[in-house]
């Protein structure tokens, strides 16, 4: 295997499959069976799953919600994607940890670096929920956070999009994918790999990103062996 640690996000947004809100049976069992896989080959995986699909904090604050509240409830709403996430893993025979950046035992242990670490080494997926813990941060923050703080190999974007184009594939058709792109070209070309903050977070501490469609079942499988799918990001 390529790596001994990865850092997984996965958007909120993908875990609501074809339905407009909440939680696809179908997806996470798919997400389950596909880090089950990963797992077995003995990688440590720490998972940070968006919260989209329930509430977003900007959204909120549009329609009328002050934002740190809105935020907040964001957060939370990652914790329920997380506990879905973990429920499927344990059906399927996966030990898997939750930890949350906000206390709140019993749901999650509250997270530190050494116990993600300690999880991690002992076979856990560890999946972090509660983003960073702040307002007006994104989960890819958190997750570029944890994956620095955990010392991940790589964090893999999990998306719809099966990587970085030249332009949005969904609204330009002759947009082209790049294989690889420094975090610079990406800054020059102003293409949106994920905001700014967590974007600078991992290029300033050198976490290289793989974006890559994580609903095509196979291909996380296929992204840790090292085959070329979806773009990778690096210095
Ligand atoms: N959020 C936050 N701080 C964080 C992470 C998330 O306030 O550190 C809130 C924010 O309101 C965000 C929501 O949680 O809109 C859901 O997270 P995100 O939008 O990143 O989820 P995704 O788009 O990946 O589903």
């Amino acid at each position: 295997m390529k790596y001994k640690r990865i850092l997984l996000k996965l958007s909120g947004e993908s875990l609501q499959g074809g339905q407009k809100y909440g939680l696809s049976p179908e997806t996470l069992q798919s997400y389950a069976e596909q880090i089950k896989a990963a797992a077995a080959t003995g990688v440590q995986i720490g998972i940070v799953i968006g919260g989209g699909n329930i509430f977003r904090g900007l959204t909120g604050a549009k329609k009328g919600f002050d934002r740190v509240k809105g935020d907040q409830m964001g957060m939370l709403a990652t914790i329920i994607n997380s506990l879905a996430l973990q429920s499927a893993l344990e059906d399927n025979g996966v030990r898997c940890k939750v930890l949350t950046s906000i206390r709140m035992e019993p749901i999650g242990e509250y997270y530190s670096k050494a116990r993600a670490i300690e999880y991690l080494e002992a076979g856990y997926v560890v999946i972090v929920g509660g983003g960073t813990s702040n307002p007006y941060f994104t989960t890819d923050s958190a997750s570029a956070l944890r994956g620095i703080e955990i010392e991940a190999d790589v964090m893999l974007k999990g998306t719809r999009v099966d990587g970085v184009y030249t332009a949005d594939p969904e609204k330009d058709p002759a947009a082209t994918k790049f294989d690889e792109i420094t975090f610079e070209e990406v800054l020059d070309r102003r293409l949106k790999v994920m905001d700014l903050t967590a974007f600078t977070l991992c290029r300033e501490n050198g976490l290289r990103i793989i974006v890559f469609d994580m609903d095509t079942a196979g291909n996380l499988g296929k992204v840790l062996a090292g085959e070329k799918i979806g773009t990778l990001v690096k210095l």
